[in-house]
């Protein structure tokens, strides 16, 4: 395979010409050729990089933190608590905000106070657990941090800290 030739001239421009003047002429490749060579990896580079993001986006989102914070203040209030993932609320019901319908950053950070966190994940319960809520994915849904901590402030009788979820 590595040895066969081409029966018939590729292109220039392409990245089988490339190989072609390589191989087959054992010539420095043209111009044309040595520029989608290095458009192609040029592209690799951003695909790879952007598979990594999307990995470390996963690997972030499926860390229970707030999941776990959430199922202490439903046994305070005595409501139903599951286990659950950031990750599995926003597979489940896509990555807008369900407050105002706009798309959640997911590589913005998640905790309130750090640069960007009004456009970050936050998961909301739809009843709040203060009003009889439970912590179960059927009440769950992603919204923006400045959205969710709104809805927060404009409920009355909600805890004052911005750093929990309602
Ligand atoms: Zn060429
Ligand atoms: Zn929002």
């Amino acid at each position: 395979m590595a040895n066969k030739r081409f029966t018939v001239e590729p292109g220039h421009g392409t990245r089988s010409g490339y190989d072609w003047h390589r191989r087959d002429r054992k010539e420095l490749p043209c111009t044309e050729c040595r520029e989608a060579e290095s458009a192609y990896w040029r592209l690799m580079r951003i695909v790879r990089k952007e598979q990594i993001n999307a990995n470390n986006r996963k690997r972030r989102l499926t860390v229970a933190g707030a999941a776990r914070s959430n199922r202490k203040r439903a046994i305070k209030f005595g409501v139903q608590t599951e286990w659950y993932s950031p990750m599995q609320i926003v597979e489940l019901y896509g990555e807008n905000c369900h407050l105002c319908n706009e798309p959640v950053d997911l590589d913005a950070p998640r905790q309130c106070g750090q640069p960007g966190w009004e456009k970050g994940l936050q998961i909301d319960h739809v009843i709040p657990l203060s009003k009889g809520g439970h912590d179960l994915i059927d009440n769950l849904r992603p919204a923006h941090g400045y959205c969710n901590n709104i809805k927060n402030a404009t409920m009355p009788k909600i805890s004052g800290n911005l750093e929990v979820a309602s």
